[in-house]
């Protein structure tokens, strides 16, 4: 038995079922365990290591900044934050954020941001407010966010939980104008779903949609939580619609894979709802993390991330469904945002994942039949090949364990 895992298996909180490996180095897209395997990286810690595991410049900056100035709350203004948000502005066309530290607060922002416009601008009554979500959504862990999410094991045993959510189907917009009352502050969505699977929606869809909320003065409040910043292809995946949502959450990668930070990002006459001592977070917009997301979002624009998701993901892609396993029901995504769906006939996820790693490739399944294909995005076309090589052994091997059974 490995006294590592051991250790945390007696003192960690059991909120996890990790996969058997000990990880104690990082350099791009490779992992190391504590025996010296080697690994490729095919989750980047769901999305938030998108820049590759100890990427130079964001090292660089990490430590040159937490030399200078880390954290010092915001009762003060610092020289990083500003310029940071500037960026992030202007490259999302908001026109503010505000800065949290993990995607669910980013989200509990957005929410209380939507609330409250609805009362001061759209002038609903006080504490009828109401939000539409999506069955299949994944917004995060607090308690407001997972009293609306339709999976029972994150909702069991952790009510009572706040009203005011009503669920439709994703990927369908008349029932987004179907659920709309006079009351409805805002449409929260993911544009592509990423725990429930990587579900792609109808083209077309989140076009709808933000026709559909400008039509009854409803915010679309886009969760890019996991598809911004270039994972499928786009900076953000409101783009492959056109799409500029009225408000936006970006968190995961925006760390640069090295800390939390997280937003919401809006248009004025949403954030102005926010006056001082309305909401906060002591770690929120903090210096360390403004300088590195900086030059996170620098990076990602030098070295064409989301470019090279949009192209290596469809080659990716593209090499998967040529496949010929009956243990593959479906192979979807967008850029390098990639879910593979195992027939639970045959294998479960858990299973394939665990045969991953056994020929030296990371990656986490998302419910019981979903295998994640979420690499760094500087990965080169050469190390998906040897992924792919990998993976088509995985299921030559399962194929062989089956039919000896
Ligand atoms: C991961 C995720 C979150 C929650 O982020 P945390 O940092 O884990 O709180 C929210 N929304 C989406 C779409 C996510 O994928």
């Amino acid at each position: 038995m490995n006294t590592i895992i051991d250790l945390e298996e007696d003192y960690c909180a059991h909120n996890y079922r990790p996969l058997p490996v000990v990880l104690v180095h990082g350099e791009g897209v490779y992992l190391w365990d504590d025996e010296g395997q080697n690994y490729l990286d095919m989750m980047s810690a769901y999305s938030a290591v998108s820049h590759g595991h100890a990427h130079p410049r964001l090292v660089k900056t990490l430590i040159e900044q937490a030399q200078r100035l880390a954290v010092v709350s915001r009762a003060y203004y610092t020289d990083k934050l500003p310029k940071f948000l500037e960026r992030i502005c202007l490259l999302t066309n908001q026109d503010r954020a505000l800065p949290m530290n993990t995607g669910a607060e980013a989200v509990e922002t957005a929410i209380k941001a939507a609330r409250k416009w609805a009362y001061k601008v759209k002038a609903v009554e006080n504490d009828k407010a109401e939000i539409i979500i999506c069955a299949g959504n994944f917004h995060g862990r607090t308690i407001a966010i997972i009293g609306f999410s339709s999976e029972a094991q994150y909702r069991d045993g952790f009510g009572p939980f706040p009203a005011g959510f009503k669920s439709i189907p994703f990927g369908d917009a008349s029932a987004l104008e179907a659920a709309i009352t006079p009351n409805t502050a805002a449409f929260l969505v993911e544009p592509i779903q990423g725990e429930a699977g990587i579900i792609v929606p109808p083209d077309g869809y989140l076009a709808e949609c933000a026709e559909i909320c400008n039509k009854h003065n409803v915010l679309l409040i886009c969760d890019e939580v996991q598809t911004g910043l270039g994972r499928t292809g786009e900076f953000l995946a409101c783009q492959h619609d056109d799409v500029q949502p009225d408000g936006l959450i970006l968190g995961k990668a925006l760390g640069g894979g090295l800390l939390p930070i997280s937003m919401f990002l809006a248009r004025d006459d949403v954030m102005d709802v926010f006056n001082p001592g309305d909401h906060g977070s002591t770690f929120g917009g903090n210096p360390l993390a403004a300088a590195v997301a900086f030059e996170a979002i620098s990076v990602l624009g030098e070295e064409k991330l989301p470019e090279r998701s949009k192209e290596l993901g469809a080659y990716f892609m593209e090499k998967l469904r040529s496949l010929d396993t009956p243990f593959i029901k479906d192979i979807r995504g967008r850029g390098l945002f990639i879910g593979m769906e195992i027939d639970p006939t045959k294998a479960t996820a858990r299973a394939v994942c665990e045969e991953l790693l056994r020929n030296s490739i990371l990656s986490k399944e998302t419910h019981d039949t979903v295998v994640r294909f979420a690499p760094p995005l500087i990965i080169t076309k050469e190390e998906l090949d040897w992924a792919f090589e990998r993976i088509k052994n995985v299921f030559e091997t399962m194929e062989r364990m089956n039919s000896a059974a």
